[in-house]
C-alpha cells in the first residue's frame, strides 16, 4: 500500500510554496509505503530495459510490447498484471544468512535463563536460518564463543583484548579466532549448549560484571564483508565493563538521564554510542530485554532493528513476541522507489541503508537517508516514509507544457521467503494541478490528515533515533516546526483539519516531544518503535482508541477528554504500546473488555503491556495521563480548545 499525504500535487513553484505546507520547507511531500505481502498470484516478473521499473496496471500496452510509465521505453510484454499491486517471482537467491545468538547470563534468578531456554527450544528452529553461532556473556566481564572445537572465553581483564576492541582492531582478532566453520552449528545444538549453562549471581553492592560491548564487538568479527550479520541478543542490564560501557559497575552510581545527557556530562555516553556505531557497519540486531530498567538502548540504538523490554523471559509476551519478531530476523530485502519527471525523491526515513541509485531521481535536500532511489532493510513488515519533492515549473503557464496531469511513483519490494525471492510492486498516481479536473483548492482539498500525521512522526523518530538529536533544544525546535506547520494547514483549512489538527496537540505530549516522565532508554524504545512500526500503532501511540463496554455493547469514543474519567461502564484504552481496562465493578462487561483486550495483546508485535485497574485504583493515575494531556499529572499543559485558538492566532502570521 502507498498513501501520499496529498493525492494532488502542484505544479508550479508558486503553488509549491503556497499550498504544500512541510516540515522541511514549502514543496515537498511524504507517502507511507507498507508493502502487504504473501497474498497475490505471482505473474511474470518484467523490469524496463532502460529505466529498471516494472510493469503495472495502467501501463499502455500492444500485443507484444508494454510502454514504461516512467520512461516510455517499448519492453517485451510476456504478462500483463490486472492490479495496481502484485508480486513476482525473481531469478536466482542470496542465500540465508546465519544468525549470531547473543545470551548474557548476568542475572540474579535462576529461571529467567530457565525461561530464556524454554522459548528458544520451542521457537528458534521457527527462523529460516539453518545456522546459529552462540555467544554468552558470562560473570567477570568475560564472554564466551561456543565453537563445534570447544568454548573459547575473552577477559575483559585482559587490558590488550579491551584496548584492542575498544580501537575496532579486527585484524587482531580475526588471527586469533579459529575458522568460521567451526561457529555455525544448528539450532538443536545451540539450545542444547543454552541448557547446560547457569546464570551468574553479582555481588552486593554491585551491578553485574557484564560485556555487553566486547561480546558484541565478537560477533560482528563473524559478519562477511559488505554484508550484515543478523544478531539476537537477550540481555538483562547494562554493559558496566569494557568497551560499550554505559555505566560503573558500582551501585552508587547512577545510569545517565536525560539532564545528564542534555548537559553533556556523562562521560561514557559518547566513546559508547561512536563504538556501536562503528559495530553497526557490521551486524544489526534484534534485542529482547529481560529488565524494565535502563540497560543502554540510547547507545546500542544504531545496532537495534528492534528492541523490546520485559519485566521476565517468563512473561508470555515475551515467546509471542519472539515467535512473531522470528521471520524478520535473517530477512534481507530492497526497495527502489521509481517516479515520473516532475517528481524528485529526498530520502526514505526508516531503519534502512542507502545502496546505489538505480536512477539519477533523486534530489539534493538531505532528508532521511538520501541521495539514492534505493535502500536495503531487514524487515518482512516494512512501514517507511519518503519524502518527494515536486520538480515545479518557474510559472504555471511553462507547467502546462512540462507536466503532464498525472504523474505515478512506484515502489518495488524485494524480500525472500524460504529460499525463494519475489518481488512486490506498488504503483500510486497522483493528479498535478494541470490535470483538467483541478480547482484553485485541490492541492490542500486532498489532504490525508492519518499519513500527514504518521510520516511527520517516523521523520521526527529518525531524527533522534538514527541522527542522535536527543537533545532538549531539539525537540523544542520540533515543537516549533509542528506549530507552524499546524498554523499553516490551518490557513488553507486542509481537508481533515480538525483531525489534524488534534493529533498535532496530541502528538507535542507524546515521548517523540516530551522528556517528563521517560527515561532516556525509554523515549530511544519509543523512537524505534514509531521508526519501524506500522500507520496504525503510530496513530494509537499518538492518539488512543477508546472503547466503552455496556449491555454487551461496544462503543468507541473519539472525543478523549475529562467526561471519560467519570464514565462507570468499563472502559479500553488501546495505547498502541499498552492496554489499559479500567471498571467500577467486576461484570459480564468488564469481563468482555478483558478478553477484547487481550486479543490485541496476543496479535500486535511488539505486544504491548496490558493493565487491568479497578476506577480509582493504582493505575488510575496512569488511565487518566494516557487519555488527557491537560489533566492528571501534567498540569501546565494547555487545553486542546487553547491550542486550537494558539494556532488559530499563529496562522494570521503565516
Ligand atoms: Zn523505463
Amino acid at each position: 500500500m502507498i498513501q501520499s499525504t496529498y493525492s494532488v500535487v502542484p505544479t508550479s513553484r508558486l503553488e509549491a510554496l503556497s499550498q504544500l505546507p512541510n516540515v522541511l520547507e514549502p514543496g515537498h511531500f511524504d507517502v507511507l509505503y507498507e508493502p502487504s505481502i504473501g497474498e497475490d498470484v505471482c505473474i511474470a516478473d518484467q523490469k524496463c530495459k532502460r529505466c529498471e521499473a516494472r510493469i503495472f496496471d495502467k501501463c499502455a500496452t500492444t500485443e507484444t510490447q508494454w510502454v514504461c510509465a516512467f520512461c516510455n521505453t517499448y519492453n517485451d510484454l510476456s504478462e500483463k498484471p490486472i492490479s495496481v499491486s502484485y508480486t513476482s517471482s525473481m531469478e536466482g537467491n542470496t542465500g540465508i544468512s546465519p544468525v549470531l545468538v547473543v545470551v548474557d547470563l548476568n542475572c540474579d534468578d535462576s529461571s529467567e535463563l530457565k525461561a530464556l531456554h524454554s522459548v528458544l527450544s520451542q521457537s528458534l528452529h521457527q527462523l529460516s536460518a539453518t545456522e546459529f553461532g552462540l555467544i554468552t556473556i558470562i560473570g567477570n566481564g568475560d564472554v564466551t564463543i561456543h565453537l563445534t572445537s570447544g568454548p573459547m572465553t575473552f577477559s575483559s581483564d585482559d587490558s590488550t583484548i579491551v584496548t584492542k576492541a575498544q580501537k575496532l582492531d579486527w585484524e587482531h582478532f580475526e588471527k586469533k579466532l579459529p575458522d568460521k566453520s567451526v561457529l555455525w552449528q544448528s539450532a538443536e545444538n545451540l539450545v542444547g549448549i543454552l541448557g547446560t549453562l547457569n546464570s551468574v549471581k553479582r555481588s552486593s553492592g554491585q551491578r553485574h560484571i557484564r560485556a555487553t560491548g566486547l561480546a558484541l564487538f565478537l560477533a560482528a568479527l563473524y559478519a562477511n564483508s559488505g554484508t550484515h550479520l543478523p544478531v539476537i541478543s537477550f540481555l538483562q542490564g547494562p554493559c558496566t565493563i569494557g568497551p560499550g560501557k554505559v555505566v560503573p559497575k558500582k551501585l552508587k552510581h547512577h545510569i545517565r538521564q536525560h539532564y545528564d545527557l542534555d548537559s553533556n556530562k556523562d562521560k561514557y555516553f559518547k566513546p559508547a554510542k561512536s563504538f556501536y556505531e562503528a559495530l553497526a557497519k557490521r551486524i544489526y540486531m534484534h534485542t529482547f530485554i529481560s529488565s524494565l530498567d535502563q540497560v543502554g538502548v540510547v547507545e546500542m540504538m544504531p545496532l537495534c532493528s528492534s528492541a523490546i523490554q520485559f519485566d521476565s523471559y517468563g512473561e508470555d509476551r515475551f515467546a509471542t513476541a519472539f515467535r512473531s519478531q522470528a521471520q524478520d530476523i535473517v530477512q534481507v530485502s530492497k526497495v527502489t522507489v521509481n517516479v515520473s519527471k516532475g517528481i524528485l525523491v529526498d530520502g526514505c526515513f526508516g531503519k534502512v541503508t542507502k545502496l546505489s541509485a538505480t536512477q539519477q531521481i533523486y534530489s539534493d535536500t538531505p532528508c532521511g537517508v538520501s541521495g539514492t532511489n534505493c535502500w536495503a532493510l531487514n524487515t518482512s513488515k516494512p512501514s517507511l516514509s519518503f519524502s518527494l519533492r515536486v520538480d515545479t515549473a518557474a510559472t504555471k503557464a511553462s507547467s502546462i507544457d512540462t507536466i503532464p496531469g498525472h504523474l505515478a511513483i512506484q515502489f518495488q519490494y524485494e524480500y525472500q521467503k524460504g529460499k525463494e525471492r519475489y518481488v512486490k510492486v506498488d504503483t500510486l498516481i497522483v493528479a498535478t494541478t494541470n490535470h483538467e479536473m483541478s480547482t484553485p483548492t485541490s492541492i490542500q482539498d486532498s489532504f490525508n490528515a492519518h499519513v500527514g500525521l504518521v510520516c511527520l512522526m517516523k521523520q521526527i523518530a529518525f531524527e533522534q533515533a538514527a541522527k542522535g538529536r536527543i537533545h532538549s533544544f531539539d525537540q523544542e525546535t520540533w515543537r516549533y516546526k509542528v506549530d507552524a506547520l499546524a498554523a499553516s494547514h490551518y490557513k488553507l483549512k486542509s481537508k481533515g483539519l480538525n483531525e489534524f489538527l488534534e493529533y498535532l496537540f496530541r502528538l507535542k505530549w507524546t515521548a517523540l516531544l516530551q522528556k517528563r516522565n521517560t527515561s532516556p532508554d525509554e523515549a530511544a524504545l519509543f523512537q524505534l518503535l514509531v521508526l519501524v512500526g506500522t500507520a496504525s500503532l503510530c496513530e494509537l501511540l499518538c492518539k488512543p482508541h477508546v472503547l466503552i463496554f455496556a449491555n454487551g455493547q461496544k462503543l468507541q469514543v473519539t472525543n478523549l477528554d475529562e467526561h471519560l474519567l467519570h464514565v462507570r461502564e468499563a472502559i479500553c484504552v488501546d495505547g498502541g504500546n499498552f492496554v489499559v481496562v479500567r471498571y467500577t465493578s467486576v461484570s459480564e462487561n468488564a469481563d468482555i473488555a478483558t478478553s477484547y483486550a487481550n486479543s490485541i495483546v496476543n496479535t500486535r508485535c511488539p505486544p504491548p503491556i496490558f493493565k487491568k485497574t479497578p476506577v480509582g485504583g493504582s493505575q488510575d493515575r496512569f488511565f487518566v495521563s494516557s487519555l488527557i494531556p491537560q489533566g492528571g499529572l501534567n498540569t501546565e499543559d494547555i487545553s486542546l480548545q487553547d491550542y486550537l485558538d494558539l494556532i488559530r492566532k499563529m496562522s494570521l502570521d503565516v
